[in-house]
C-alpha cells in the first residue's frame, strides 16, 4: 500500500509531460513486475496515423525509453499495424494470450476530452482482476493530473499552448540532443533535421470581423483559424496562442525553404477556407530561424519585426526575416547590438 502511494506521489510530482509518461510505465513496472510496460499514443494526420512509443521499461532496463519527440513520421509504425491497439483506443481494455508464451493487457489512455493513445502490458501470464483494477485507477489519476496540467498550459477557447508555457518549451527544444536518434525498439529514426524556426501569424483586419459580425464569431474565428494550425503543420511542431489574435509555430525544419513551405501552406489554407458568415480571413506571417543561445524573446521579436513588415505591404504574405535584412528592408538588430558596445 504505500509503495502504491509513494508511485502516486511521484506520478503527481512533475509538471513535464514526458517525465509523466516515464513515471507511470515505472510505477507499474514496479508495482505489477510485468515483462514490458509501454505508453504508445496515436499521432498524425488522419489517413496517414502512427504510433509513437512514448515510454517503455522491460523487466531488465535501468531507465526507460522512448521515440523521440521529433521523430519523422513516416518512420513510426501505421495505427493499422497493430489492430489489438485500436481496439483499445476504442474505449476497452483488451487482452490477447497467447498461452504459454504471454499476454497482453491494453488499457486506453485518455484525457477529458478524447482517447490519445494505449498503455500495454506484457506478462507471462494474464493479469488478475485486482491487478486491472489497479492499473484503470492510476490511469484515471494520471488523466486528472493531465487535465490539471492542460488547465494550466493550454488556452481556454483553443486548446492550443498558451503563452505561458513558450519560454520554457522553447528553450527545451532548442537545447535537444542533436545525435540521430533510436527509436524505443532500436530502429534508427530519421527526424525532421535540427534546426529551428520560430513564426508569429496574426490575422488581418480582426477587429473589423468583431465590429462587423460580434466577438462570438470572432471567437469562432480564432477556434476554426487553431484547427487548420493542426491540420497545416506536423504533429510535433509546437503550437501556440499567444494571446488575442496572435499565434506562434516553433518547428523543426531542414532549411529556411521548408519553413517558409509550412508557413505558406498555412497561409494558403486559411486564405481558401470558407469561414462561416465571415467568409474569407487572411494572415500575416513572420518567420526567423532560432539561433544557438537565442533567447525566447529575441527570436519572437524578430519574426514579429518581420509580420509588421507584412501588414504595411499589403499583408496576406509570409516574411522571412533574414530574407528582409539580407534585401536591406530591415536593420539586422544584432550588428546594431555589435556596434553599440563599442
Ligand atoms: P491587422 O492585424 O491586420 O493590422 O489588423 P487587426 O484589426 O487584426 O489589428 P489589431 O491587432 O490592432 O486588432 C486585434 C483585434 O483583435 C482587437 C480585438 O478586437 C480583437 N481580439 C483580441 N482578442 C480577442 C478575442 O479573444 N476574441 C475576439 N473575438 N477578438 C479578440
Ligand atoms: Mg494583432
Ligand atoms: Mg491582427
Amino acid at each position: 500500500m504505500s509503495e502504491l502511494v509513494d508511485h502516486l506521489a511521484e506520478l503527481t510530482g512533475f509538471r513535464d509531460r514526458d517525465i509523466l509518461d516515464v513515471t507511470l510505465v515505472g510505477a507499474l513496472r514496479d508495482l505489477l513486475r510485468p515483462r514490458v510496460v509501454t505508453i504508445y499514443r496515436a499521432v498524425g494526420d488522419a489517413g496517414n496515423e502512427r504510433w509513437i512509443t512514448r515510454a517503455r521499461l522491460g523487466e531488465n532496463d535501468a531507465v526507460a525509453t522512448a521515440d523521440p519527440a521529433w521523430a519523422d513520421i513516416d518512420s513510426l509504425p501505421p495505427l493499422g499495424l497493430y489492430p489489438e491497439r485500436l481496439q483499445a483506443m476504442k474505449g476497452q481494455a483488451t487482452v490477447v494470450t497467447v498461452p504459454g508464451r504471454h499476454s497482453l493487457s491494453l488499457f486506453p489512455v485518455s484525457t477529458d476530452r478524447e482517447v490519445v493513445g494505449v498503455m500495454e502490458i506484457e506478462t507471462l501470464d494474464p493479469l488478475s482482476d485486482e491487478s486491472r483494477r489497479l492499473v484503470g485507477s492510476i490511469l484515471r489519476i494520471y488523466r486528472n493530473f493531465q487535465a490539471l496540467l492542460d488547465y494550466s498550459e493550454r488556452d481556454t477557447l483553443t486548446g492550443l499552448l498558451n503563452r505561458k508555457t513558450f519560454d520554457e518549451s522553447f528553450l527545451k527544444a532548442t537545447n535537444e540532443p542533436t545525435g540521430i536518434p533510436m527509436a524505443a525498439d532500436g530502429r534508427r529514426l530519421p527526424t525532421a533535421s535540427h534546426r529551428h524556426w520560430l513564426g508569429v501569424i496574426d490575422i488581418d483586419h480582426f477587429k473589423s470581423v468583431n465590429d462587423n459580425y460580434g466577438h462570438l464569431i470572432g471567437d469562432e474565428v480564432l477556434l476554426l483559424l487553431s484547427r487548420l494550425m493542426r491540420s497545416s503543420f506536423r504533429f510535433h511542431d509546437r503550437l501556440y496562442r499567444f494571446g488575442g489574435e496572435e499565434f506562434v509555430v516553433l518547428m523543426r525544419c531542414a532549411n529556411e525553404q521548408d519553413a517558409a513551405l509550412a508557413l505558406e501552406r498555412m497561409r494558403s489554407n486559411t486564405a481558401s477556407y470558407p469561414f462561416p458568415q465571415v467568409g474569407q480571413i487572411t494572415i500575416s506571417i513572420g518567420f526567423t530561424e532560432v539561433k544557438p543561445g537565442d533567447t525566447p524573446s529575441a527570436a519572437f521579436e524578430r519574426a514579429d519585426k518581420a509580420v509588421y513588415f507584412a501588414k504595411s505591404h499589403g499583408r496576406n504574405q509570409v516574411q522571412s526575416h533574414a530574407e528582409l535584412v539580407a534585401r536591406g528592408d530591415l536593420e539586422d538588430e544584432s550588428k546594431i547590438g555589435d556596434v553599440e558596445l563599442f
